[in-house]
């Protein structure tokens, strides 16, 4: 996860534009054939169906595809600002700077930056030749300002976004992750096991009679062995892997790539690597651990549901071990 326009921003803003753009745009496409001038028309209809099309996908299906406006929109733009810059001359520089920065709205910003230095090659020539020279220089100029400015206010934007997307999903106790992604990371593990054949793993962990533990060494030493259990699990697993703390002293451990015996493998070093750690004078800390990997076709509901029957059957057993 990188501090990107992440789809979320970019669906609202090129939504938000897109019905803004409908309303502005449509008297003018129809201006445009009443007057006769037919390859206008035509260009802002083309445009008028793409936002449509972008409006409908996002409002339908919560989709947005920003390749489809970096190669359909993008140039229609672009065809409108030579054009307006030809019969217009300066008017048409000034709507050079609402499409750079329209396209901050609409796309990533590696390929905003790209539609803007298209923005410039294409607008530049024409520019050089309808106005003033030194006035073009200084349109280079501050197109490039503009653009730089946008890269800053959406990165800060993102940057803060993509922070209390983290803190949301963090347990402040442990630093793992609580229950807020668990339904989208089992649900993205499961769809690309099914898709690629690669194994999965769910390793259930309950920490043993721990509510003992928090009556005999108080509640303090309680959150103290979570979280030197919790270090202890981030520090052995992969980082593809995934630790959650799902509630008390309750984690959950993904392991990716990861099936049958080498799960078990795993999850027993982890048994043991913990039953190891000196948590507590004169007391050992155990844990009990279901493990499941993925079936064939299974779901990630009944998955997670298997990993916690075999912790329970762990616990039954007589608690300290791995169940399969
Ligand atoms: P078992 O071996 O069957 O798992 O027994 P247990 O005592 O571990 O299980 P139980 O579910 O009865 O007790 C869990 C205890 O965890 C009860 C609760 O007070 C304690 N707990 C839950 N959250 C926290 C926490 O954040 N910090 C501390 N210190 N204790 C917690
Ligand atoms: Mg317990
Ligand atoms: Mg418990």
């Amino acid at each position: 996860m990188k501090p990107q326009q992440t789809p979320d921003f970019l669906r609202k803003s090129s939504l938000a534009l897109a019905i803004v753009c409908l309303v502005f745009l449509t008297p003018f496409a129809i201006n445009n054939f009443i007057q006769g001038r037919l390859l206008l028309g035509t260009g802002s209809l083309a445009l008028i169906a793409i936002l449509i099309f972008n409006t409908w996908t996002i409002t339908r299906y919560n989709r947005y595809y920003d390749s489809l406006t970096l190669l359909g929109l993008v140039p229609a733009i672009l065809f409108f600002l030579v054009t307006s810059l030809r019969s217009q001359g300066i008017i048409g520089v000034l709507w050079c700077y609402p499409a750079a920065a329209s396209f901050y709205l609409l796309l990533p910003e590696r390929k905003a930056w790209i539609a803007n230095v298209a923005l410039l090659i294409v607008t530049l020539p024409v520019a050089w030749t309808v106005i003033e020279q030194v006035l073009a220089v200084r349109m280079m100029a501050t197109l490039v300002m503009i653009s730089i400015f946008l890269v800053i206010f959406v990165r800060v934007i993102n940057e803060q976004q993509y922070k209390l997307k983290l803190q949301a999903a963090t347990d402040p106790l442990t630093g793992l992750l609580n229950r807020t992604l668990l339904e989208e990371t089992l649900e993205q593990a499961t769809a690309q096991s099914h898709r690629t054949g690669v194994a999965m793993t769910l390793a259930a962990l309950d920490i043993d009679h721990f509510k003992s533990i928090n009556d005999t060494f108080g509640h303090a030493a309680g959150d103290q062995v979570l979280r030197r259990i919790g270090q202890l699990l981030q520090g052995r697993v992969r980082r593809v892997d995934k630790v959650f703390r799902l509630g008390g002293e309750e984690l959950l451990v993904l392991l990716y790539g990861t099936g049958g015996k080498n799960g078990s493998s795993v999850a027993e070093e982890l048994r043991e690597a913990i039953a190891a750690l000196e948590l507590l004078p004169d007391r050992p800390v155990t844990v009990s651990i279901g493990l499941a990997t993925l079936y064939p076709q299974e779901n990630w509901k009944l998955w997670l549901k298997r990993s916690d029957e075999n912790l329970y059957q762990a616990k039954a057993m007589g608690r300290n071990r791995v169940v399969t």
